[in-house]
């Protein structure tokens, strides 16, 4: 709820701070239990950055999260331990995210031990459980990670996180670093295992495509803000946002025999250093009217759950 990011921005010798990155401004949503969210804006628009501050591996410059009603900030304070636990995140490179040095069983054991999930006695009958879970063989387990391959790296990643039987699970980019032909396994996996251990995922993209195929619900990031939420059908059927639409065009529809006019944005994303006041897309945006160079379009739901930040539907 309201949850900013803004990392202080230093030069010179003496580091002074000369202004702030706001990575994350303003953001509020919610995650149903058991169904995975999609995250998605093109790289550098907040996406990792607000899958990081909602599990406090950033602290928020403000606002807050809760999980089942209770306030992370203050519990990871008291009790860190279970929240950690309970919530998990999966990295975009499975390759820099895992120990070279440690086997694989080491890799997923070491955090089941020390959350007391399984004893010396069974931890490794845990390990081999878990593996197989993930597709992966029991008896490779104490291979080191160079001898897998990139899906199979990202399978040991994914056994990492799941091995603590968390509720929450922020995949971030997760089958982005593998060739197309592997991402589908990966997430065909990711879904069974969602169904099987009663999972919420936020999964964050930057490839609608990936997204389409795992979620329920859709978000798109803009500059450190979100423009547009809804469900995975009328996301696709009835985009509101400018953005959301141009997004949208870019990709092949389902059906050839229809044609879709491309909208091309012109210019690039602007810093978010010093971010464009008001509508953060109106420097790019084809509809924008005087009061976006100098309003805020607020968040808000347009009927059916479908939340959109654009005058031209939130009007008032
Ligand atoms: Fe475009 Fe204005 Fe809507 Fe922003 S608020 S998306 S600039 S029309
Ligand atoms: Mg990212």
């Amino acid at each position: 709820r309201g949850l900013k990011k803004y990392f202080p921005l230093r030069k010179g010798v003496f580091r002074r701070a000369v202004g702030h990155v706001q990575a994350v401004d303003d953001v509020s949503f919610f995650v149903n239990e058991r169904e995975t969210l999609g995250l998605v804006g093109e790289s550098g628009c907040g996406k990792s950055t607000t899958g990081r501050t909602l599990l406090h591996l950033l602290e928020p410059t403000a606002g807050e999260v809760f999980f089942d009603g209770r306030n992370v900030g203050q519990i990871l304070k008291k009790d860190p331990k279970e929240l950690r636990r309970q919530m998990q995140i999966i990295f975009q490179d499975p390759y820099g995210s895992l120990n070279p040095r440690m086997t694989v069983h080491n890799i997923v054991g070491e955090a089941v031990r020390y959350h007391g999930l399984a004893g010396q006695a069974d931890l490794d009958d845990y390990v081999c459980d878990i593996l197989a879970k993930c597709g992966l063989r029991p008896e490779h387990r104490f291979r080191y990670p160079h001898e897998f391959s990139g899906g199979q790296r990202q399978r040991i990643g994914i056994a990492r996180a799941l091995a603590l039987k968390p509720r929450f699970v922020v995949c971030d980019e997760p089958v982005s670093a593998l060739d197309v032909s592997i991402q589908s396994q990966v997430l065909n996996l990711l879904k069974d295992l969602q169904r099987e251990m009663k999972l919420t995922y936020l999964f964050i993209s930057h490839d609608l495509s990936v997204v389409r195929h795992i979620s329920d619900r859709i978000a798109v990031m803009y500059l450190g803000r979100l423009v547009e939420l809804a469900a995975k059908a009328d996301f696709f059927s009835n985009p509101l946002h400018p953005y959301t639409q141009a997004l949208l065009s870019a990709i092949p529809l389902p059906d050839p025999t229809k044609k879709r006019e491309r909208i091309l944005l012109e210019g690039d994303v602007p810093s978010p250093i010093n971010p464009p006041p008001g509508c953060r897309f109106h420097t790019r945006c084809p509809r924008a009217m005087e009061r976006c160079r100098v309003e805020v379009p607020p968040f808000i739901d347009v009927g059916g759950d479908h939340f959109v930040a654009c005058f031209l539907h939130s009007g008032a």
